[in-house]
């Protein structure tokens, strides 16, 4: 089922989540529903939070090139990519590196953010089996932002004081915008 997604400032996106104890139906369905939704949302990554949900859950789809379609050059998801991951956590982090990075909590805004290259991460699939991972590029930069998630921050509070002044006021309006469109229907 596609879930709503929760929009910035809402203040559950502040709340810590938390882990995982049982790898039951709940949590499939869970998944099942993150996924429908980031593929209808046209997400890389989402975090359950995302869909109010405050457990330790994240899943991402890093698209591939297509070299196939010409059509489609923004890559593609591939099911088999998905990665679900439960009470994950980044055992490792070296480098930086600079990406310009987008959510759905906050759609439509992106701004260049500043992590780690390389990550190596530990987490449960969805039955409990232990995993863990290596990233860099692009999957280490959507690991590290939908990590964040779950701490209860989102990416635009690594911003500088001047660019979230900018960004709050810029949002304030959209939002404004918004809930006036909304208001039409
Ligand atoms: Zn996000």
């Amino acid at each position: 089922m596609i879930k709503e997604i929760l929009v910035y400032p809402n203040p559950i996106l502040r709340q810590q989540s938390k882990d995982v104890e049982s790898f039951d139906s709940e949590l499939h369905t869970l998944l099942d529903d993150m996924n429908e939704t980031m593929i209808y949302r046209g997400g890389v990554g989402l975090a359950a939070v995302q869909v109010g949900v405050l457990l330790n859950v994240l899943i991402i789809n890093i698209p591939v090139d297509d070299e196939s379609n010409l059509e489609n050059r923004d890559g593609l998801q591939l099911a088999e990519n998905l990665i679900e991951a439960i009470n994950p956590v980044i055992t490792h982090k070296d480098g930086t590196q600079v990406f310009n990075e987008g959510c759905l909590s906050i759609p439509g805004y992106y701004e260049e953010i500043t992590r780690a290259e390389h990550i190596i991460v530990e987490y449960f699939d969805r039955y409990g089996n232990k995993k863990s991972l290596e990233a860099e590029g692009f999957m280490a930069v959507a690991w590290q932002h939908e990590m964040e998630h779950l701490t209860g921050h989102v990416f635009i509070e690594n911003l500088s004081f001047m660019k979230r002044k900018k960004f709050e006021k810029e949002w304030k309006k959209e939002l404004k915008e918004r809930s006036k469109k909304a208001s039409r229907l």
